[in-house]
Parts: C-alpha cells; sequence; structure tokens
C-alpha cells in the first residue's frame, strides 16, 4: 500500500468491477490488495502521525483524500476498507464517512448542510438524541426545526417554506415504527432544492437503499447491526456527490473520526450481516405473530403486519423486517415494569442490533402529531436465540400479570 492511493472505484484484483448481488458485497467489498495485504482481513491501522520522505511528500499529500496517508484523522485502511464497503452498499452514493457513534453521525450530517437562518423538516417520530440536537444546538446555533407526520409523504411539499433546507427522515419511526414513503418525500424535496437525510439504522442498507429512493445522506448507527455484538459504538454517513465534499470538510474541521478497532470490529460484523438479519427477521416474526393471539397484548407495531401505518411503503420499498419492534400492552405502566422486570430472556438495556434479545419500556415523544397507541408500549429487539424460548420467557411473563 502506497502512501499515494487512488480513491475506490475498482481496483480489486485488477478487474473490471460490476454490480454483484447484496450477499456476495457483503463478503467482498473494500476487501481490496493494497489495504489487506493478502489476508483475508485487513490489520487494525492505528495512527495519529505518519511519516513522510520530505517536505515535497508531505506537501504532495495536500488536500488528504481517502485512500492517501496523510495523518491518523484521515483515517488508516482499517477505516477505508468500511467505508468503501458502506458505500458499495449503497447504489448511487459517492462515498462514506466514520463517526464516534450513530449520534455523532447525525449530528456530523445536520452539521454538514444547515446554516444560521435555516430551518430543518424533522420526522415527528425522530430518536430522542435527534430532537435533542436540533432543539440545543441547532436551536443555539439559529436553525429552527419544524417536525412532521411520518406518514406526510408528498404532503412534504405544502411545509416547505423559503428558509426550509433540509428535510430529515427515520424509517421505520422509533418506538413506533410508522414506515415512510420516502421516495414521494425525496422527489418533493429535491423538486424544491432540499437536501434530504435518513436514519437508516433500523433496515440498513441491506433491506432498505437509501441513495437508490433519492436520499442525499444516509445515516446508520453502525453500532446496532453492522457490529451486530453490542460490543462497539460507531457511526456513518453514506452521501451522494452532492453533498459529499461538505460532508467531509464538516467531518475534518470538526474533528469526527473513529477509532480503527470499532471499524475492525464492524467490518467483522458486516461480513455476517445477511444471515444475522435473516435470523432476526425470521425469529422477530414468530415472537409477533405469536403475541398478536394473546389477551393482554392490544396490538403490535411492526412494520410486517398490515395495521402497521405506513405497512405499504414497507412493502413496496424493503427487502426485509429486522427483531426491532413494538407492542402495546393491555395493562398500566405497573403492569409493564412487572412484566419486563420479571422477563429472564430480554435483557434490559439500551441500544439493540446485537444477538442479544433486549426489552425496553417505550414512551414515544411527539409534538407535531398525537398517537393515542391506547395502553404501555413494550419495545423488543429479538435476538438469536431459539424463538420458541423466547415466546416461553413472555408468556410465563404474562401470565404473571
Ligand atoms: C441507536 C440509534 C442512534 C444512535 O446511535 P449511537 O451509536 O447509540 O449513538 C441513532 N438513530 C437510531 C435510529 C438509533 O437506534
Amino acid at each position: 500500500m502506497g502512501r499515494r492511493s487512488r480513491d475506490a472505484e475498482g481496483a480489486g484484483r485488477g478487474r473490471v468491477s460490476r454490480r454483484r448481488k447484496p450477499e456476495t458485497q457483503l463478503v467482498e467489498a473494500g476487501r481490496r490488495r493494497e489495504w489487506t495485504q493478502g489476508i483475508v482481513n485487513p490489520a487494525v491501522w492505528r495512527a495519529s502521525t505518519i511519516l513522510f520522505d520530505s517536505v515535497a511528500d508531505m506537501a504532495a499529500a495536500n488536500p488528504p483524500e481517502q485512500g492517501t496517508l496523510h495523518y491518523g484523522r484521515n483515517g488508516t485502511p482499517t477505516i477505508w476498507a468500511l467505508c468503501e464497503a458502506l458505500t458499495e452498499l449503497e447504489p448511487g452514493a459517492a462515498m462514506t464517512r466514520l463517526y464516534p457513534s450513530g449520534s455523532g453521525a447525525v449530528a456530523g450530517a445536520l452539521l454538514a448542510v444547515l446554516e444560521a437562518g435555516d430551518e430543518l423538516l424533522m420526522v415527528d417520530t425522530v430518536y430522542g438524541p435527534t430532537r435533542a440536537l436540533c432543539e440545543s444546538v441547532l436551536k443555539r446555533f439559529g436553525v429552527t426545526t419544524r417536525y412532521y407526520d411520518p406518514l406526510v409523504g408528498s404532503g412534504i411539499a405544502e411545509l416547505i417554506g423559503d428558509k426550509t433546507r433540509a428535510v430529515f427522515m427515520e424509517s421505520p419511526g422509533t418506538h413506533s415504527f410508522e414506515v415512510q414513503d420516502v421516495p414521494a418525500i425525496c422527489a418533493a424535496a429535491k423538486a424544491r432544492g432540499l437536501v434530504t437525510l435518513l436514519d437508516n439504522t433500523w433496515a440498513t442498507p441491506l433491506f432498505f437503499k437509501g441513495a437508490a429512493a433519492g436520499v442525499d445522506l444516509s445515516i446508520l448507527a453502525c453500532t446496532k447491526y453492522i457490529g451486530g455484538h453490542a460490543d462497539l459504538m460507531l457511526g456513518s454517513v453514506t452521501a451522494t456527490q452532492a453533498v459529499a465534499d461538505r460532508l467531509e470538510k464538516t467531518r475534518r474541521v470538526l474533528g469526527q473520526t473513529a477509532a480503527p478497532d470499532d471499524a475492525w470490529l464492524a467490518l467483522r460484523g458486516l461480513r455476517t450481516l445477511d444471515v444475522r438479519l435473516r435470523r432476526h427477521q425470521e425469529n422477530g416474526l414468530k415472537v409477533a405473530h405469536w403475541l398478536k393471539g394473546q389477551p393482554r397484548v392490544a396490538r403490535l407495531l411492526h412494520p410486517a403486519f398490515p395495521d402497521c401505518p405506513g405497512h405499504e411503503f414497507w412493502q413496496r420499498d424493503f427487502a426485509g423486517a429486522t427483531g426491532l419492534f413494538s407492542f402495546v400492552l393491555d395493562g398500566d405502566d405497573a403492569a409493564r415494569t412487572r412484566l419486563i422486570d420479571g422477563l429472564e430472556l430480554f435483557g434490559i438495556g439500551y441500544s439493540w442490533g446485537g444477538y442479544e434479545s433486549l426489552v425496553v419500556p417505550a414512551d414515544p415523544v411527539r409534538t407535531a402529531t398525537k398517537a393515542d397507541h391506547g395502553g404501555p408500549l413494550v419495545r423488543l429487539h429479538v435476538g438469536l436465540e431459539d424463538p420458541d424460548d423466547l415466546i416461553a420467557d413472555l408468556e410465563a411473563g404474562l401470565a404473571r400479570l
């Protein structure tokens, strides 16, 4: 691997690269020889300082490009391998950058496209810390946020004003799982010259392709399914050409970078994403269908169920469902606490996307729209355990009520 190497496209083993199926991309992407040195996986390249042969050599490395050793903040082959793999999974995207967490990626993407005086259109079912960013730092820097109904679809056009700069989507919505009509929202936003952002953490690019749907900045909390083993914090933003330069320049001045050890773990996780997600889907659906027949379960909030708001968009646009969904308990908050506290196989904890099952009480916050679910929400992450064991655990829990 030279200090000066070209950017991504088509360098692997001297072949002409062609678009392969996603399952093959998960195995092959980012494994070019100059980064792996012929070993199956790249090493963990840790670096701050990179040494140059001469002043001229140093000058030649500017401005830094991805794929060129320059300084640790600009990445090393471990980072570039993951970036290249994530870009390849998003046809139409130009590049990917990594951040120290999913929340860091959300902040890095928004700060790249917004400026004082702008208005941001934000889905009302957004992840809590993203809402908190809008109401704190963005507000302090003169950006106003207007929240919209997740089911707005092409009606987003009516909300776009002179100051509107960007539309942020998260589909399905945090805790309540409404699926958005992402292509329609992007088309309406594009017609008015807006930038579009999507938090695609639930589906991953394996089950939903953001750039192909018109998204400029596709954000992942790699902490979740990409890592897949509950042992790292990492975020990514995959950008189209139109916004790539702004994303990179903002990342650089904000000093956003990721640890090569975490990128290495995420790269390992990525190789098995397909088999893991398929099992999360299968187990999740089995548990969800069982729950649906239980007298103490009032409703399922799961994109694959026909009564989920936006289910038709999930059917049209997604290649699968993952293991995260909620149900509405027929009971009060105290009953919910008793149910959750008594479960044995579902751990109580933040995050999700690891191999293990988790449960949390979910209390969605909305400010622009109302959703009365008629009871408290329980959010499950269904892991890779035998689903019959998970069902037995839930059955005992519901029986205790
Ligand atoms: C977890 C999560 C994030 C934030 O990721 P972290 O790595 O925990 O900072 C962002 N968006 C969604 C939808 C998430 O579930």
